[in-house]
């Protein structure tokens, strides 16, 4: 399949703008295959229409309905073969077995949409029937199910260009839940973003979808987005990016006549703490932690940015084994030259703060856009007193705190903002000695974990992925695993409705039971 640099409005493809760009090969600096038409403001117009019309229909689809395109699309992605991958390997530099894996979760999650679709009982559907002779007063038919909000604005991320992009969580997600969705493409990857377009409006097409369940618009955030985002058919976003477009986003929507929710996801350095008692192979500890902070070439929302430590002798073994382990990583490309000069300036802006000591860094290695592992360390004393110091630094870079005591520990950590994750280190007699410490990170965090390492996100039901601001915008809510659904759906309540026009869920308890039993017997193997 060519690449068209078109725009899919609704089912057609669509080029009327002025502006265009083109994609350069990191490596090669070849130009790849695809001028990008930028949508303009009539394109941007009628996707939205479409969508708003399509909804209408598209929201009535059963629950199974919905499955089987998600299943389509499933098999529309896997028909674009190989092509795929290369193009991806070419806008994103990431290597195959990684993207190849990517696909992989791309199609776990839409599957798991599909099952949860088919078992069905996610809508949360509640009947308390009429009871016209109770007194003192009568008691009307009253049934509430959560419902689809309408059209969704989807942002794709650079750092996932399958798995958090155009067929993404998000749009798994949104149109799992009944949402129409329009997605504006990520400037890095738009043949990517093509491609998968192509596959999800075949399969629009091939389960008779109504046109505008999906479009893709290319250009900027600044003018293609925004103007999505200010459109007032548009009723939630889903981001994932830089704090800075993430609360541009967040802030524009919130000045709109009618404010919507903005799901966005956006920075976090995943705090460690390191317990004594895991400081007893420090060797082992600094190689779990080298590949961790340095896995993707550090381009990872959960990577652990920073680890807190009491000060000791043990942790000055574990600074000198994890010094050796970065400079033994090879410097690999990063996704693109901006997000590479991005890590570069970030990172020296980080070494210049007051009291932060460079503890070592990867080797030089001669190709461009190369994201050269660094680690740094700083008293505890110091890292308290100016919240520079919890600027996320995207790329393979991690900070050391060395504390004087649990005091200064419990201080550094309520001084950290909100976060994706932390991570607890340590033996199980000893996690209850610090018991208070590991409750004050809870309140930071959206994810707790022992033990481990925080790269490494599972898409199932228990994930949650998101966390107090600034890592998201909504910390009752998650990006991943099936709880994702619940950012694009609310609750209504039909009260004395007809039957006949009763959702399939709210018609009747018997037939609610029949039906999820119907449903189960459909239902494939979990993700
Ligand atoms: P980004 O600059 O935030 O861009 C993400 C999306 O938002 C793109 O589609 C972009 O459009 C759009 N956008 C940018 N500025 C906007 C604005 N002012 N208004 C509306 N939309 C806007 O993120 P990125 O390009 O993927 O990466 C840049 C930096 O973001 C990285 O260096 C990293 O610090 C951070 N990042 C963090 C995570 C994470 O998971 N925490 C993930 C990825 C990136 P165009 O660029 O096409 O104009």
């Amino acid at each position: 399949m060519s690449i068209h640099g078109k725009n899919f409005i609704g089912n057609e493809l669509s080029a009327l703008g002025d502006k265009s760009n083109k994609i350069y090969d990191i490596n090669s600096n070849e130009a790849l295959e695809g001028d990008f038409f930028h949508a303009n403001k009539e394109e941007v117009e009628k996707a939205l229409k479409l969508a708003s019309d399509a909804f209408v229909v598209y929201k009535q689809k059963s629950q199974i309905q919905r499955a089987e395109f998600l299943e389509t699309i499933i098999e529309e992605i896997m028909n674009l073969g190989d092509e795929l991958i290369l193009r991806v390997m070419s806008e994103s530099n990431l290597p195959r077995p990684r993207l190849e894996g990517e696909r992989g979760r791309t199609i776990g999650q839409l599957k798991m949409f599909a099952n949860l679709l088919r078992e069905g009982s996610w809508v949360e559907a509640s009947i308390d029937t009429a009871m016209p002779q109770r007194t003192p007063l009568p008691r009307n038919d009253l049934r509430k199910m959560l419902r689809p909000l309408g059209v969704v604005s989807i942002f794709e991320a650079s750092n996932f260009p399958l798995a958090f992009a155009c067929a993404g969580g998000d749009t798994a997600s949104a149109l799992a839940a009944g949402c129409c969705v329009i997605v504006k493409a990520h400037s890095s990857h738009s043949g990517t973003s093509e491609l998968i377009a192509s596959a999800i409006i075949t399969a629009v097409k091939k389960c008779n979808m109504p046109t505008g369940t999906f479009s893709l618009l290319h250009g900027s955030g600044r003018t293609v987005g925004q103007d999505i985002v200010m459109h007032d058919v548009v009723k939630a976003v889903g981001f994932t990016g830089s704090t800075y477009a993430g609360m541009e986003l967040f802030k524009l929507a919130n000045t709109r006549k009618e404010p919507i929710p903005v799901f966005a996801e956006m920075g976090s350095i995943n705090p460690c703490l390191f317990l004594p008692s895991s400081l007893k192979d420090t060797k082992k500890l600094a190689a779990i932690y080298s590949f961790s902070i340095t896995l993707g070439v550090g381009q990872f929302c959960t990577k652990p940015g920073l680890i807190i430590a009491l000060k000791s002798p043990e942790l000055n073994e574990f600074k000198k084994d994890l010094a050796l382990e970065i400079t033994k990583v090879k410097p690999a490309t990063m996704l693109s030259s901006s997000i590479s000069k991005a890590y570069d300036d970030n990172k020296n802006e980080a070494l210049k703060l007051k009291g932060i000591s460079l503890l070592s860094s990867a080797e030089e290695d001669n190709l461009k856009s190369q994201g050269k592992a660094t680690i740094a360390c700083v008293d505890a004393s110091v890292f308290v007193k100016n919240p520079d110091y919890q600027e996320e630094v995207f790329g393979p870079y991690s900070l050391i705190v060395e504390c004087e005591n649990k005091n200064e520990i419990l201080e550094v950590i309520s001084s950290l903002s909100g976060q994706l994750t932390a991570t607890v280190m340590g033996e199980d007699n000893e996690m209850e000695e610090y018991s208070s410490h590991i409750y004050a990170l809870e309140n930071k965090v959206g994810r707790i974990l022992f033990n481990g390492v925080p790269t490494g996100v599972e898409v199932c039901s228990s994930m949650q992925h998101g966390g107090p601001f600034p890592a998201a915008t909504d910390s009752r809510f998650t990006s991943v695993g099936t709880g994702a659904i619940k950012r694009f759906v609310r609750p209504v309540c039909f009260q004395d409705c007809p039957r006949s026009l009763l959702p399939l869920e709210l018609q009747d308890k018997n037939e609610l039971n029949i039906m999820r039993v119907l449903n189960d017997s459909n239902t494939r193997d979990a993700v």
